[in-house]
């Protein structure tokens, strides 16, 4: 079917497309299958970090903002018709006009950060975190009313609406960590409920014959989060092989494209206009990545297909050398910038996610370097390194973190986004709940399923696979340091000796491959195919050199193997808002702002985890010798040169 529609991204996925015609089995007919959340565990450095992060901002957040996360928003306390906006302890500014949202905005805390919770604590083998997210889950499924409604609104107001709501939004949340609870335990009344919850919404929006994305004209910043109901749709599809549910998402799609909205990046109309710039709110951005691209990939509609490969390269050119975009918080038609563009965490967690969904339909290689340069370097880098807390928004080159952006005037506005927070309720709960998402989001894409019989490790990490082959269990550790090391150990042992396919994505800074395995190469992946014994394992390195690389802008940087390369800047450290012991917001000013030209003459040598390089020193105009660090690891920095 429309073969010739995919012509247009064929140079963009240059691997095998899917297969639309085939009836879906399990997980549709994309290049890879996930596995169920669960079948891959952190390990190594990933793993202590994820549980630094349930012992701190992910883990206590719920005590840290006790009125948002148990608002009863899901049961006693609905919304109806005289519901009044929440108070909900912020500063309001920066903000859109309106107050509407803020009457939803309690179930995207909760639901993204139990979402988190979840996630966190299943993959971590957390037991008591576990019993804690069990008591969640028998809470929220008896708020389901009998005909299957599980959302905030009441019966008078529920699905009728004709401006800002949050409709599908607060139910997108909510059952994404609903479906992380059953895949991650199995536990079939969850799924019973789900299959009722998304039948009421499947019948009160019905297909073609209702406007879920009918907002008005005003703001309507929930009902465009609400297109991201893709996401449940997608899985409960992947779960169930029902087309329908496919079918439905593309019907979103379409049907946001054709009503108004005020979130209008992904809106067909928009991307197919030719002097159209990517002007909205970011986050909304990046998220609508993946409800364009279910559309294309399901309809094959030759225009869908061709808008999503438009909006990919729109969404490069909003995006930082690591891999970050605009999201600070409009993106104003404004491309990437290293020192100007601020991103904000929700919009680097959304636009990881959607390239993993991007890598599973096209088994692309590219959006794996997309999904690890992201993760480990503009995640890691928006991340605190000494204590447990975030960066609302971050620029590449940080220059400080006083609140607004390397120290812009910012009258009339109080911005306190640039600082580090394990909350930031000044401005919004839904930066710290979506730093919790990252790390599950990305380590599903550690090991893929092509063709029901190969393995495939896309992105690479510490982690460690179970499964079974053939009903035969198997569990493969990947045991690295990647990306602080480039050398692995793929621990391999089953219920018996067996024949297995299994590939390596081939990172595309690799100079070489050393191992002593007989492999061959295939769109970017080493495949190995041998037989391997109960007990068996496989040791591969790569080799790589520094690279000096360029940005949008011409900027200069450094890089070795998947990481960047950042010069640190010295900085005095200043603890503002206590929430709770050992919670608390930091901000960051310079001791010494000299900032470094570069020089292609540089010397630049690798050791020890760091880069030795001659720069020019902007006040004495002279080079010096600088040390460049991990980007992740650094608060103040710069990264980029000219
Ligand atoms: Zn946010």
């Amino acid at each position: 079917m429309h073969k010739h529609a995919f012509d247009h991204i064929s140079m963009l996925f240059a691997s095998d497309r899917p297969n639309l015609n085939e009836v879906p089995e399990t997980d549709g007919s994309w290049k890879f299958r996930l596995f169920p959340l669960g079948s891959i565990k952190p390990s190594g450095w990933l793993k202590t970090q994820m549980q630094k992060d349930m012992d701190g901002f992910v883990g206590n957040l719920d005590k840290l903002v006790p009125e948002l996360i148990n608002d009863p928003i899901y049961g006693t306390e609905r919304l109806h018709s005289k519901s009044k906006t929440k108070e909900l302890g912020n500063l309001k500014s920066g903000d859109p006009e309106g107050e509407e949202h803020y009457k939803w905005w309690n179930s995207e805390t909760q639901s993204n950060w139990w979402d988190a919770y979840i996630r966190n604590a299943l993959l971590l083998d957390d037991k008591p975190s576990i019993e804690k997210a069990k008591t969640y889950i028998d809470r929220i499924l008896f708020t389901q009313d009998k005909d299957g409604y599980l959302g905030i609104y009441d019966k008078e107001l529920r699905y009728k609406f004709t401006s800002e709501n949050g409709e599908l939004w607060s139910k997108t949340t909510l059952y994404r960590g609903l479906l992380a609870w059953y895949e991650g335990t199995g536990d079939r009344i969850v799924l019973d409920a789900l299959l009722k919850a998304v039948h009421n919404v499947m019948q009160n929006y019905p297909l073609n014959q209702s406007d879920p994305f009918n907002a008005g004209n005003g703001l309507s910043g929930g009902v465009a989060h609400g297109l991201t109901f893709t996401d449940v749709l997608d899985k409960m599809h992947q779960i169930t092989g029902d087309q329908r549910y496919l079918d439905y998402a593309v019907f979103l799609y379409l049907n946001f494209s054709q009503n108004y909205s005020s979130e209008k990046d992904a809106q067909l109309n928009s991307i197919l206009d030719k002097d159209y710039k990517l002007q909205s709110h970011g986050v909304h951005t990046y998220e609508h990545l993946r409800p364009l691209t279910v559309a294309a990939f399901v309809s094959g509609n030759e225009e869908l297909v061709k808008a999503l490969s438009i909006y990919i390269s729109s969404i490069e050119k909003t995006t930082t050398l690591t891999g970050s975009p605009i999201g600070d918080e409009w993106i104003d038609g404004r491309n990437a910038d290293a020192t100007q563009t601020g991103y904000e965490y929700c919009s680097i967690h959304e636009l990881t996610d959607s390239y993993s969904l991007l890598l599973r339909m096209t088994g692309n290689c590219q959006f794996a370097e997309k999904i690890e340069n992201t993760f480990f370097n503009g995640a890691q880098g928006s991340r605190n390194p000494d204590h447990s807390c975030i960066a609302y928004l971050k620029t590449d080159n940080s220059f400080e973190m006083m609140g607004t952006k390397n120290g812009e005037i910012d009258p009339g506005r109080k911005q306190t986004r640039y600082k580090y927070s394990p909350v930031h309720q000044d401005v919004a709960v839904c930066c710290v709940p979506n730093a919790g998402r990252i790390s599950p989001c990305f380590l599903q894409s550690c090991w893929l399923i092509e063709d029901n019989n190969i393995l495939v490790a896309v992105v690479l990490c510490p982690n460690i696979l179970q499964t079974t082959v053939k009903n035969i269990p198997l569990r493969i550790e990947e045991i690295t340091n990647y990306p602080y090391d480039n050398r692995f150990h793929f621990k391999i042992s089953g219920g018996e000796d067996m024949n297995i396919r299994l590939k390596v994505r081939k990172p595309e800074w690799a100079k070489t491959i050393k191992t002593k395995e007989k492999y061959s190469l295939e769109n970017g992946f080493i495949l190995f195919n041998r037989k391997f014994s109960r007990n068996d394992s496989l040791e591969l390195e790569f080799s790589t050199d520094i690279r000096v690389r360029e940005d949008l802008n011409h900027e200069k940087y450094f890089t070795y193997g998947a990481l960047i390369y950042a010069r640190p800047i010295a900085a005095r450290e200043i603890p503002g808002i206590v929430y709770a012991p050992g919670f608390k917001d930091f901000n960051y000013i310079p001791m010494d702002l000299t900032l470094y030209g570069f020089s292609s003459n540089n010397n630049a040598v690798f050791r020890d985890g760091r880069i030795s390089v001659r720069l020019i020193n902007s006040k004495t105009k002279k080079k010096e010798m600088v040390e460049l660090i991990p980007f992740g690891k650094t608060i103040l920095r710069q990264v980029s040169f000219k």
